[in-house]
């Protein structure tokens, strides 16, 4: 539910087995969320400080926002969802203003998670822009790091960020005490699609016919996201096909498969 123009908060329901594949990044993620969201007074008893951000990047419809949910479910930590782009398309100081606001927010019911979504439109690299943009960009980017430095004391809180434009993040950002960690989230491979197609049609009722390994096979390129589209399209044609079916057959899946064409090139993949 909102609460805030803007931001969304909860405790997401999605878990890590909502995921299929990337397994040793779930690893990672768990861990480097985990242990300082959960384990903060470890920390400070060692006089270490815990990670405070976590960038992750790759193709889009690969399920960087997925990851972070299931990362705040695990913690029970609250997410706080704000999107760069909304950031920057708000009126001269509400930006920013959102920005304070959720970050006080977040330190009111820690543990929180504050996600940004496409993080390169308020923290792009500063001074190459036109001169209006630019402005708007550095005072969001300036906020967020005050914010972010200001974490030093604030405990249980993680900031991720997600962006398709990993360069475009301004090197400030990149310092240690800021996204001290930066994972990338590959598109899926033959082994990740078979388990993204056994994670989207578990709650369906699929006839013996359709061969997941072999619909793995036949999706080279595709993104989770488009995985996912793949299955919900296949059980709304069995629908069209006859109103009082009661299992989804391979045909199904072929007809919407044969209908669609990857988003992601293959250079975007390598
Ligand atoms: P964007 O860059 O466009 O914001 P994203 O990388 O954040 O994309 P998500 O929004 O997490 O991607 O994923 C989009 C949809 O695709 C989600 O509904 C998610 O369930 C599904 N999806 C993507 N990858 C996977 C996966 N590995 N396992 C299961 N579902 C996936």
């Amino acid at each position: 539910p909102s609460i805030t123009r803007g931001v969304t908060v909860e405790i997401p329901k999605v878990s890590w087995d909502d995921i299929g594949g990337l397994n040793d990044l779930k690893k990672k993620l768990k861990q480097a969320v985990e242990w300082p969201l959960k384990h903060s007074d470890a920390f400070s008893r060692l006089g270490v400080s815990p990670m405070r951000g976590i960038l992750l990047h790759g193709p889009p419809g690969c399920s960087k926002t997925t990851l972070a949910k299931a990362a705040a479910h695990a913690a029970q930590a609250s997410f706080f969802s704000l999107s760069g782009a909304e950031l920057f398309s708000m009126y001269v100081g509400e930006g920013e203003a959102l920005l304070r606001n959720t970050f006080r927010r977040a330190r009111l019911v820690a543990p929180s998670i504050i996600f940004f979504d496409e993080a390169d439109v308020i923290a792009a690299k500063r001074g190459n822009g036109s001169s209006g943009s630019t402005t708007v960009g550095e005072r969001l980017l300036s906020t967020l790091l005050t914010e972010m430095d200001g974490l030093e004391e604030a405990k249980g809180i993680l900031v991720l960020a997600a962006t398709n434009r990993p360069h475009a993040i301004d090197a400030a950002l990149m310092r240690p005490g800021r996204f001290d960690l930066v994972l990338y989230v590959p598109p899926p491979d033959l082994e990740a699609r078979y388990e993204i197609l056994r994670v989207h049609t578990r709650g369906m009722k699929v006839g013996n016919d359709v061969d997941l390994r072999q619909l793995a096979e036949e999706t080279e390129h595709f993104t989770g996201a488009e995985l996912e589209g793949l299955c919900r399209e296949a059980g709304i044609v069995a629908l069209r096909e006859d109103i009082t079916a009661s299992i989804v057959h391979a045909r199904h899946f072929q007809t919407v498969k044969s209908s669609l064409k990857p988003a992601l090139t293959k250079q975007e993949i390598d």
